[in-house]
């Protein structure tokens, strides 16, 4: 009996000392919808990177307490002039010290009406067509073009564009900014393949659902995130209209439509 226990007991030992320690559970990308057009996205490598930031916008409650309680962020990119989109990237610069991804007249644009000078740079501009790496690789963000307009407050502020952010060890994030549907959005995956599509579906000023689920057609992305939608009456776009134009539309993304203030791991 002795010897059976000493047999198990060397056994379990064994076993146990075979067993593989798991391996750390990998940190994912983190995505936040504040509303509108306004994202946060955290890297693995724990980079934060803000979208269109207009925190404190109608559909927000909680708005001046998120914006109040954004005290880091490495990124802030920023589509196009119009207020919706810049909302409170200036602020935002002014407090975190956040490089500017903007193209060059947007940029110039918003300097001149605060955004710190030494936080925009060549080092963070570019145009469309352009593919530029930042945060020493972390984050590589080409310019995608937009069918819009980007008078920056009564300031020209150059083409209205969307932006493909890849992220190292994370997924890559196409933000259509305020667009029509266009044919080119096929070549958006010439850069790489997209995972995650955040879409305007509004209507009025941008594509409505219907044209939405065709972009989504053209883009291929693994899922879609609806925006733009909703802030005012006049954003008549609904999900529930969205989802059926995707499900006669013959997209194969899978629809995530996060809540104001939601956060989800990519
Ligand atoms: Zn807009």
């Amino acid at each position: 009996m002795r010897y059976l226990a000493v047999l198990i007991s060397l056994f379990a030992t064994t076993a146990f000392a075979a067993e593989p320690k798991p391996a750390p559970a990998a940190a994912r990308t983190t995505l936040t919808w504040y509303g509108h057009a306004a994202f946060k996205i955290v890297t693995p490598g724990g980079k934060t990177l803000l979208v269109d930031p207009w925190i404190k916008n109608p559909a927000n409650k909680t708005g001046e307490a998120d914006l109040a309680a954004l005290d880091k962020a490495d990124l802030v990119l920023v589509t196009h002039g119009h207020f919706d989109h810049v909302g409170d990237a200036v602020e935002i610069g002014k407090k975190t010290g956040a490089k500017l991804v903007a193209t060059f007249d947007l940029g110039n644009a918003l300097v001149g009406a605060g955004y710190p000078k030494e936080q925009f740079g060549f080092d963070s501009t570019g145009n469309a067509g352009g593919d530029i790496e930042l945060l020493g690789g972390d984050v590589r963000v080409a310019f995608i073009p937009a069918v819009h307009s980007s008078d920056a407050n009564g300031h020209a502020a150059g083409s209205a564009g969307g932006f493909l952010i890849r992220i190292k060890g994370g997924p890559s994030i196409y933000h259509t900014g305020d667009t029509d549907l266009f044919g080119d959005m096929a070549l958006v995956a010439e850069h790489g393949k997209v995972d995650v599509m955040l879409a305007c579906i509004g209507d009025r000023f941008t594509m409505g659902p219907k044209r939405a689920a065709e972009a989504v057609k053209l883009v291929k992305p693994a899922s879609v995130v609806p925006m733009h939608f909703a802030t005012f009456p006049v954003l008549t776009g609904t999900v529930e209209a969205f989802a059926a134009a995707l499900k006669q539309s013959g997209a194969k993304a899978e629809l995530k439509a996060l809540k104001v203030g939601e956060t989800v791991a990519l």
